[in-house]
């Protein structure tokens, strides 16, 4: 019988590829290495969100702060706008290049799988892409080419997937691009206001033409990324809190995997109990992962023989 979970299970099916022994050897990668997805795609939306920070910076503090005659209102706008700008970039980077959870590559070997001890009738999947023994809730995406465990989409604007390891990462991003699209948007309303009752060529430095274009261009931008990154951002709360990723929901799986309360999943997501911690991208996340390799065991009778791994009965 098929249970909802192995309908969808993303595996190979045809069984002259199931054998373990004809893996690879799992290739030792070194952790240290920095992870960067080298997808051309990627990479330019990741160049060109980079490029819009600047850019909307560039018009905030030339064309609006500095101009202004009110020096409070310049330092006090000037160091919050460029704060929560530099914390973005800080999120953005760690975003793209933190190992999302990559599942190692190749190691569906004989021996890898014999060191498991699963017992004679359980079952073990493997992803015939990267040749690796799958950990519950992991999904392989095709960008990265590996599996990536609690995988909830790829991102190409953070050129990397996000997954239970960079998920913090990728919410702080969502949060502080919001943030400040927020925040220029009240600057541009401000600035209209001050403008239409003073001279347009004492409020800026850029004549006329030139700052309606530019203060122009910095709404639509404002407008479109908060719209964006706030729906971005609620998506990935909600996602935390149901314990569900993107991949789950879409797929409708019933869920095989034990649910934590929403709270839990919030501190397991953000890396320990509530502090400033959970708002700076630069601290990890020291919470327990599960690292452990853990695959999914179902009973005999609910397993669909050409898409698993079964151990043989007589093997033990
Ligand atoms: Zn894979
Ligand atoms: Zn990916």
């Amino acid at each position: 019988m098929r249970t909802p979970v192995s309908r969808f299970r993303d595996v190979e099916r045809q069984s002259n590829t199931l054998q373990p022994a004809q893996c690879l050897p799992p290739c030792h990668e070194q952790p240290n290495i920095m992870w960067f997805i080298k997808d051309a795609c990627g990479i330019v939306c990741a160049v060109i969100t980079w490029f819009l920070v600047f850019f909307a910076d560039f018009v905030v503090l030339f064309v609006m702060l500095i101009p202004s005659k009110n020096l409070t209102y310049s330092l006090v706008n000037g160091t919050l706008y460029n704060s929560l700008a530099f914390l973005a970039l800080a999120s953005h980077f760690r975003a793209m290049c933190t190992d999302p959870g990559a599942v190692p590559k190749g190691n569906a070997t004989k021996e890898y799988i014999e060191s498991l001890q699963l017992k004679p009738g359980q079952v073990v999947y493997k992803c015939p892409k990267c040749c690796s023994i799958k950990p519950d809730r992991a999904h392989h995406c095709s960008v990265c080419k590996r599996c990536i465990r609690k995988m909830d989409h790829h991102c190409p604007w953070v050129n990397n997937c996000v997954g239970e390891s960079n998920q913090k990462y990728f919410v702080l991003f969502t949060m502080y691009i919001s943030l400040i699209s927020l925040h220029t948007l009240v600057m541009v309303v401000l600035h209209f206001l001050y403008c239409f009752e003073d001279d347009w060529t004492k409020c800026s430095s850029f004549s006329p033409p030139a700052t309606v274009i530019l203060l122009i261009l910095l709404c639509f931008e404002g407008l479109l990324f908060l719209i964006f990154t706030s729906v971005m951002f609620g998506t990935q709360i909600h996602s935390i809190c149901t314990d569900e990723t993107g991949i789950e929901r879409l797929k409708r799986e019933d869920p095989a995997w034990e649910k934590i309360s929403s709270w839990e999943a919030m501190k397991s997501a953000f890396g320990g109990p509530l502090s400033v911690a959970w708002m700076s991208p630069f601290t990890d996340c020291t919470c327990q992962k599960d690292t452990s390799g853990h695959v999914p065991v179902f009973p005999q009778g609910d397993i669909i023989e050409e898409d698993v791994i079964e151990i043989p009965l007589a093997s033990h």
